[in-house]
C-alpha cells in the first residue's frame, strides 16, 4: 500500500503518522520524499487496513494498494530513479551511460593489467573480471579464486577503474570484502540463490544482480527484492539474455526487459550483451539497441587474446573492437539523454 501525503506536511507530522501505522496494524513503513510530494510505502500484511480510514487522514491525499509483489524495488515507492554511487566519482543511473568492460575471466597479471589500461584508455570506468568462475563444465578454467581478486586489485592500484567481480558463495563475501571488491555480481546462476541473496542485503556494496537463463522480470525484482529487504538498496539489474529456443545466438536478449524493467523500478539497469549473444560481432548491435532502449550501462567482456581465452573467448572483444565500440556508444548516448562521463 502506498500513501500519498499532502504538500506542506510537517516532519513531525509525518513521523507521528508513521508510527501510529507501525504499531496499529504492524507493517513498515517507508519514507520517499521528493520535491512536490512524500510517499509512504507500507510492507507487511496490509490487507486488514481500511483504505477509507487512513484516506480520511487530515494529511493523506490519496491511497493505493500495490499489487505487485515487490515493494522496495517497485517504482511505485520510489518515484525517482535510484542512482548508484561509488567512492571514487563513478555512478550507475542518473543520466549516465556506465561502461563495464574486461576479461570474463582473470587470467594472468600480465593480462588483467593489459585489458585493464585498454578498457579504461577507451572510456570504461569499470572494470570486469571473473575470479570464481561458475562453469558448467567442472573440468573446465574454474577461475584463480583469491589469487584473481589480488590481480584485479593489482589493476585497479594501476588504473584506479573499480572492480566489477561475480560471489558464486555465502562463504565467499569475507574474501570480497577484505579484497575491497567495489560491486559484488550475482551471476545468472545464482539468481534465486536466496540465502546469498539475503546475506548481501547486510553489506553496503553495490550488488549487480543479473537475470537468470529462465527467470521473469518480476523474477528478478524479488531478487533484488530479497537484497533490499536486508537493508541495501545499492542494487543494479542486468538483462544478460535469456534461454529461448532459438540456438543461432547463446541466449535471446531480451530488449523490452529494459524499458519495463525501467517502468517498474527505480533501480538503474544495465545490458549485457556479450553473454546475451555469445558472439564477438553481435556485441555492438546489441550494445546500441541497449542504449535506444533505455539502459544506464553495458558490461562487455574484452580479452587482449579472445581465441587464446580461459573462458567466453568467442563472444570477447579485442581492445581495438572496444574502442570502436566505446566511441559509436558515445556518439550514441545523448540521442537517447545519456552522458559517457
Ligand atoms: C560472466 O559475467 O562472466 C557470467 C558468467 O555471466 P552470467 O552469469 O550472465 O552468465
Ligand atoms: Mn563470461
Amino acid at each position: 500500500m502506498i500513501i500519498i501525503l499532502k504538500p506542506g506536511v510537517t516532519d513531525e507530522q509525518r513521523e507521528s503518522f508513521a508510527k501510529d501505522l507501525q504499531t496499529t496494524y504492524g507493517v513498515s513503513v517507508n519514507t520517499w520524499k521528493g520535491t512536490q510530494s512524500t510517499v509512504l510505502g507500507l510492507i507487511g500484511d496490509t490487507a486488514c487496513i481500511d483504505i477509507n480510514t487512513v484516506a480520511a487522514q487530515d494529511i493523506v491525499e490519496s491511497v493505493r494498494r500495490v499489487q505487485e509483489p515487490y515493494k522496495k524495488a517497485n517504482r511505485k515507492f520510489h518515484p525517482d530513479d535510484t542512482v548508484v554511487r561509488l567512492p571514487g566519482g563513478q555512478q550507475i543511473g542518473g543520466g549516465t551511460l556506465a561502461l563495464i568492460a574486461g576479461p570474463c575471466s582473470v587470467e594472468s597479471e600480465a593480462q588483467i593489467l593489459e585489458v585493464a589500461g585498454r578498457v579504461k584508455k577507451a572510456g570504461a570506468q569499470f572494470l570486469r573480471g571473473g575470479a570464481f568462475k561458475p562453469r558448467t563444465s567442472p573440468y573446465t578454467f574454474q577461475g584463480l579464486k583469491a589469487e584473481g581478486l589480488r590481480l584485479l586489485n593489482e589493476a585497479k592500484k594501476e588504473t584506479g577503474l573499480p572492480i566489477v567481480t561475480e560471489l558464486m558463495s555465502v562463504r565467499q563475501i569475507d574474501l570480497f570484502l577484505e579484497a575491497g571488491v567495489d560491486v559484488i555480481q550475482v551471476g545468472a546462476r545464482n539468481m534465486q540463490n536466496f540465502d546469498l541473496l539475503r546475506e548481501l542485503g547486510h553489506l553496503k556494496t553495490p550488488i549487480l544482480l543479473k537475470r537468470g537463463l529462465a527467470n521473469t522480470i518480476e523474477e528478478l525484482l524479488m531478487s533484488a527484492e530479497y537484497i533490499m529487504a536486508g537493508g541495501n538498496e545499492n542494487v543494479i539489474l542486468c538483462e544478460r539474455g535469456i534461454r529461448t529456443f532459438e540456438t543461432y545466438t547463446r541466449n535471446t536478449l531480451d530488449i523490452s526487459a529494459v524499458p519495463v524493467l525501467k517502468r517498474l523500478s527505480h533501480l538503474p539497469v544495465i545490458v549485457d550483451p556479450s553473454h546475451a549473444s555469445g558472439v564477438a560481432w553481435l556485441v555492438e548491435p546489441l550494445a546500441m539497441a541497449a542504449v535506444a532502449a533505455g539502459a544506464d550501462g553495458l558490461i562487455i567482456e574484452v580479452h587482449n587474446n579472445p581465441p587464446k581465452a580461459l573462458s567466453d573467448g568467442a563472444q570477447s572483444l579485442t581492445p581495438d573492437q572496444f574502442d570502436e565500440v566505446a566511441a559509436k556508444l558515445k556518439k550514441a548516448a545523448p540521442l537517447f539523454g545519456k552522458e559517457v562521463r
